[in-house]
């Protein structure tokens, strides 16, 4: 029998077989299509909720906040979830701030990093009066400055710090390597700190760095964790005070058999013991909401071609495009349990590109034409990364929370593609 990860376990079933049909929760993923058609995406509000919990059963001794990286998911659904567990947000642009914001989280915990924050987007997180900016650039920093004096507020910031650590993840996705573009180098954090200490429109507040993504190793967060806390103990010496450690995000989960996620506690184990008197920032996304959504699809047309079997779906690479941008893999899985014979075939997606794919090479049965399929764990980079490529109106997204099925995002139409359209 095949076990589908860590919530496949006793007692935390979010996805299981019944009498041979799956569940999400006490739900029918036949159901779900029967009502809402396909293709769609669906969440289980109780696999958010375990994430969640995760990171808040690290912070029993030390202060702490959970800024959910909006950018996985940012389906207001989902975002009034984590508001109202009382996660804080952390966000990548005016715009995220703004769904924050009517989704109901504290502007007090909305933390704001981007390379490329613009002036207007400056002057309404301050009007917003958000928790801080993770700065990197002192380009930036003057802006900030500037904004800030203009509008007679004072801006909190860290600097996003470069610790130049290589994770071991896809190369898409290392963000805190040297040459990267995110971030402060780390031999040049020191001296911006000095730099930021004398800005009269700036607080700073704390040190940020996020190294990355889908890590599954302790290993560099233990490495980035040490160079961060030497320059905060040589800002410190020099005047600095420093409230707030934020280690970002980019714990990785298991969308494979083979992979063994990593957790909050391992992370939290390696940072907190290096500080005595520090508030804990986390910006956790994949790690949330990865393992709480997937994709269901049907097949539209099977074939035979050069001696493959391909399954096509309705679902693309415009609603999905993991597989394609970093040739991510998607465990799936056939949602009516099948004794038939399993055969290696390759679904795909209906675009005209050869990138279009949601798996290849997969043991799967032989299926009829309308059979479903759960591309599982595309919870996170999934909706929030799709498309209108192709004029494909974008999907539905349906939250189940034990029998209940909401739906938190309507199907768009032929008409959403050319509304703003002349
Ligand atoms: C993307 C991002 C995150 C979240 O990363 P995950 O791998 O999804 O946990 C956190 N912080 C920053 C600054 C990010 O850019």
């Amino acid at each position: 029998m095949i076990i589908y990860y860590e919530y496949y376990k006793a007692g935390k079933r979010m996805l299981k077989f019944k009498n041979g049909d799956l569940y999400i929760e006490d739900v029918k993923f036949s159901n779900i299509a029967k009502e809402f058609g396909t293709a769609v995406y669906v969440y289980s509000k109780n696999q958010i909720i375990k994430n969640y919990d995760a990171y808040k059963s690290v912070f029993s001794k030390n202060e702490g906040l959970i800024c959910f990286a909006c950018k996985t998911n940012s389906n207001a659904g989902v975002l009034k979830i984590l508001s109202a567990l009382g996660a804080g947000a952390d966000t990548t642009s005016g715009g995220e701030i703004y769904r924050c914001l009517k989704a109901g989280f504290d502007p007090s915990k909305i933390v704001y990093a981007g390379v490329g924050k613009t002036s207007q987007e400056i002057e309404y997180a301050l009007k917003s009066k958000i928790l801080m900016f993770n700065v990197e650039s002192i380009e930036e920093l003057d802006a900030i400055d500037k904004i800030a004096g203009k509008l007679k507020v004072k801006a909190k910031i860290a600097f996003r710090v470069n610790p130049d650590v290589d994770p071991d993840t896809h190369s898409h996705i290392v963000t805190g390597k040297k040459g990267s573009k995110f971030g402060i180098a780390y031999e040049d954090a020191i001296s911006a700190y000095m730099y930021a200490k004398k800005k009269k429109n700036i607080v700073i507040s704390g040190v940020h760095s996020h190294i990355g993504s889908q890590i599954l190793d302790a290993a560099p967060f233990a490495l980035a964790a040490k160079k961060i806390k030497k320059i905060v103990d040589e800002i410190e010496k020099n005047g600095v005070k420093i409230e707030y450690v934020n280690s970002g995000g980019g714990l990785g989960v298991k969308y494979e058999k083979s992979q063994k996620a990593l957790f909050p506690k391992q992370i939290a184990d390696v940072i907190f013991p290096l500080y005595k008197d520090k508030k804990f920032i986390f910006e956790p996304g994949r790690s949330i909401i990865a393992n709480a959504g997937h994709l269901l699809c049907k097949v539209v047309y099977r074939k035979t071609s050069g001696g493959k079997s391909f399954l096509i779906t309705d679902a693309g690479m415009n609603d999905l495009i993991r597989p394609a941008f970093y040739e991510a893999y998607h465990e799936i899985i056939a949602v009516k349990r099948n004794k038939a014979k399993k055969v290696k075939t390759d679904v795909v997606g209906p675009i005209c590109e050869s990138s279009d794919f949601m798996g290849k090479d997969r043991m799967l049965p032989i299926l009829k034409q309308d059979a479903l399929l759960l591309v599982t764990c595309a919870g996170a980079y999934g909706a929030a990364m799709s498309s209108q490529y192709n004029s494909r109106p974008l999907l539905p997204e349906v939250l189940v929370e034990g029998r209940k099925v909401s739906l938190i995002r309507k199907r768009a139409g032929y008409e959403d593609l050319i509304l703003n359209e002349a």
